[in-house]
């Protein structure tokens, strides 16, 4: 399987890395939405939360460790950080290797989805 953040998880793929453990890997999104976005990704392939679910994996709960450990080292622990999974196409997924972005480093977030 051809997947850009096994790839990145191999280091086949150059990444910027910000935290890492045995289960997850950690790094800064390559095109940035706010001050601090950063991506957290399983060490396995899982391409999303179904596929997590359907393997009876407690993956989601390394996964959201890692968000807390992931915002104190960036900083923004504090102050608040929003956690986004794009999950399906509809959901705006384009890299079918779950991942969770943590995001924040200004005030304020703004609001939670663009409003039609
Ligand atoms: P999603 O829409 O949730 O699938 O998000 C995919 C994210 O991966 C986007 O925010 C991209 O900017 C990010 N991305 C794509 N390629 C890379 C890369 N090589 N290194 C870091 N982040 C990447
Ligand atoms: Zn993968």
């Amino acid at each position: 399987m051809n997947c850009l953040f096994c790839n990145i998880i191999n280091g086949l793929t150059p990444s910027t890395k910000v935290y890492e453990d045995e289960k997850v890997y950690a790094f800064k999104d390559i095109t940035p939405q706010t001050p601090v976005h950063v991506l957290i990704v399983p060490k396995e392939h899982f391409k999303d939360i179904n596929e997590v679910k359907q393997k009876n994996s407690s993956v989601m709960t390394d996964l959201f460790n890692a968000v807390d450990m992931v915002a104190e080292l960036t900083g923004i622990k504090e102050a608040g950080y929003r956690v986004i999974i794009n999950n399906g196409r509809a959901g705006g997924q384009v890299i079918w290797h779950i991942h969770v972005h943590v995001m924040g480093g200004r005030d304020d977030l703004g609001s939670m989805i663009v409003k039609e």
